[in-house]
C-alpha cells in the first residue's frame, strides 16, 4: 500500500473513532501511558463501513497500521512515544481451533478459547539500536518480524552490533489454546493451537478461563533435522489483537448442561 491511501485510510478511522469512540479515547488518554488499548467492536466499523470491515479481516496487516496510527493522532500528548492499539474484536462465523487451517493464513478471526498454557515473559526488542564497531555510527529501526540489520549505511561495512542498554523492549508471551470441552461434543481436544500476546496484552489470561481471542494467523518455517528452515512444512500461530474474557470454564457444571 502506497502512502497515499495509508493516509486516506488513516482519515477514515479518524472520522470513525470521532463518531463511534471518542469517549473512550478520552479515557483511555486519561490513564496513558498505563492504558494504551482501546476495545474496538468490529461491528461499529460494519455499520459505517461494511467494504474497510471486510478489508480488515481479510487483510489486516495493511489496514492496522493506519488505524493505529489514527488512534495515535488523538493522543493530546504531542510528545507520546508508547504505543496505541486499536483492539478489534467481534468477528462472527468463526471456526473451531481444531479446524483452523491454511485459509486463514494472513486473515484476522475470533476464536472461543480454552487456555491451557502461558510461558513466562520474553522480553523482545521493538526498537533497536545499532552501533558500528568500525566507524562509530548509530541507527535506530523500528523492528519488524523479519527486520535483519548488520549493514553499515556510513562506512558500508558488515560491521552493526546491537546495544541492548539502548535498545527499546516490549514484553512477548505465549500462549496454548484449544477448544472449549463442550463445543466439542463430549470429543477429547487434540489440537493446541500457540498465540502469541504482546505488551500490555501480556499476564492478561490464565489457564483455565474463558476468552475470545481476535488475531491474525500466521505462519513460520519448521526447523528440518539439521536446523535450517524447512521450505514445504510450517507451523502455524496466533497472533492476538484483543482478548475478551468470558465466564470461567467450570467443566462439570458445563458438561452436566449439555445432557
Ligand atoms: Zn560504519
Amino acid at each position: 500500500m502506497d502512502e497515499i491511501a495509508a493516509a486516506e485510510l488513516s482519515d477514515k478511522f479518524l472520522e470513525f473513532f470521532n463518531e463511534y469512540y471518542i469517549d473512550r479515547i478520552n479515557d483511555m488518554y486519561l490513564g496513558y501511558p498505563k492504558t494504551r488499548s482501546l476495545m474496538v467492536d468490529i461491528k461499529d466499523l460494519e455499520k459505517i463501513d461494511h467494504e474497510l470491515a471486510l478489508e480488515m479481516i481479510n487483510n489486516p496487516d495493511s489496514i492496522f497500521p493506519p488505524a493505529n496510527a489514527a488512534l495515535a493522532k488523538l493522543n493530546p500528548n504531542p510528545e507520546a512515544k508508547e504505543n496505541v492499539y486499536a483492539r478489534f474484536y467481534g468477528i462472527e462465523g468463526s471456526p473451531l481451533i481444531q479446524d483452523v487451517g491454511s485459509e486463514y493464513i494472513g486473515k484476522m478471526l475470533t476464536l472461543d478459547s480454552l487456555p491451557v498454557k502461558r510461558s513466562e515473559i520474553i522480553p523482545k526488542v521493538a526498537i533497536g539500536v545499532f552501533k558500528c564497531t568500525f566507524c562509530g555510527t548509530t541507527i535506530k529501526i523500528k523492528m519488524e518480524r523479519e527486520t535483519v540489520v548488520d549493514l553499515c549505511p556510513q562506512c558500508k561495512r558488515r560491521s552493526l552490533k546491537q546495544d541492548n542498554s539502548e535498545s527499546h523492549f516490549t514484553n512477548l508471551q505465549k500462549i496454548a489454546v484449544q477448544d472449549p470441552l463442550e463445543k466439542l461434543k463430549g470429543s477429547t481436544p487434540t489440537w493446541q493451537l500457540e498465540v502469541w500476546l504482546e505488551d500490555d496484552l501480556v499476564n492478561t489470561v490464565t489457564p483455565g478461563d474463558r476468552i475470545d481471542i481476535t488475531g491474525i494467523l500466521r505462519i513460520r518455517p519448521r526447523k528440518t533435522t539439521k536446523g535450517k528452515d524447512d521450505k514445504m512444512l510450517y507451523s502455524m500461530l496466533f497472533d492476538a489483537v484483543s482478548i475478551v474474557h468470558k465466564q470461567k470454564e467450570f467443566t462439570d457444571i458445563e458438561i452436566s448442561k449439555e445432557e
